[in-house]
């Protein structure tokens, strides 16, 4: 579904990713670990065609994300890939179901019962169905972020980009947010994921890929990185890590 070949990215005179080779396949969970600094954010902001490589390509299912040569296409692509952040980003003068309604009516052109409908069936997966007429302000914020993914979902993508989606949360409400991940990570969603909970990572993803200062650096089955990593780098980290 996803595939960069070769990626190089600078932002002025310094490059920030030399080289990325990266594969998701439909329905698989693919983590992006490493130091802060490595690269994690740009390699998915260059999935969204938020940012363009200055060298290499990015196929996001049969589009060249690198090579997107109009507005139009942008939005076509940005349809099709959902983004989850560190800050929920939701808005705040909106219900939550509006929240979720929104988006699928502007830019989906759906009518707004069926939105509706479906920002109900949404919220009930994510345990949020009491909450519909609830303001952002008014959740904790492991609710806000299941809310942010709920509304991710509502777009109907082909996969999901998860940044860090519970480091600013409170250790008490970071398990909400990760066991509504684990569902649709067990019904088939495509989703890349850039993650600090390295347990959760291993018990979820089918890859992980490691970065260090724009390359990776290793990567292969979740288990084998986890508990046998090859590169002295990955061990070093891990072994910080846990
Ligand atoms: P973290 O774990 O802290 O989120 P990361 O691995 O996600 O880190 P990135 O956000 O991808 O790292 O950043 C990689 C490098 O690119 C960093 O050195 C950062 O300072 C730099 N960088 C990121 N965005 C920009 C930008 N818009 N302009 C200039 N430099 C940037
Ligand atoms: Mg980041």
């Amino acid at each position: 579904l996803v595939r960069l070949r070769d990626v190089h990215l600078s932002f002025g005179a310094s490059p920030v990713l030399k080289g990325i080779d990266l594969d998701v396949f439909r329905g698989q969970a693919v983590t992006i670990i490493g130091p802060s600094g490595s690269g994690k954010s740009t390699i998915l902001r260059c999935i969204t065609g938020l940012l363009r490589p200055q060298r290499g390509t990015i196929e996001v299912d049969g589009t060249r994300a690198d090579l997107l040569s109009s507005e139009r296409d942008e939005i076509e692509l940005r349809k099709r890939v959902g983004f989850v952040f560190q800050q929920y980003n939701l808005f705040p003068h909106l219900s939550v179901l509006d929240n979720l309604v929104v988006a699928p009516v502007r830019i989906l052109g759906r009518d707004k019962a069926s939105a509706k409908r479906t920002a109900y069936e949404l919220l009930e997966k994510v345990r949020l169905a009491d909450k519909a007429h609830a303001y952002p302000g008014q959740l904790s914020g492991g609710q806000q972020q299941r809310v942010a993914i709920a509304r991710a979902l509502a777009m109907q993508p082909d996969l999901i980009l998860f940044d860090e989606v519970t480091s600013a949360l409170d250790p008490e409400t970071v398990g909400e947010v990760l066991t509504v991940i684990r569902e649709l990570v067990r019904d088939g969603m495509t989703c890349v994921l850039v993650t600090h909970e390295m347990r959760f990572a291993e018990e979820v993803s089918d890859a992980v890929y490691f970065t260090e200062s724009g390359v990776i650096v290793e990567h292969g089955p979740a288990n084998r990185v986890f508990h046998a990593p090859a590169n002295p780098r990955t061990r070093e980290f891990l072994a910080r890590a846990t």
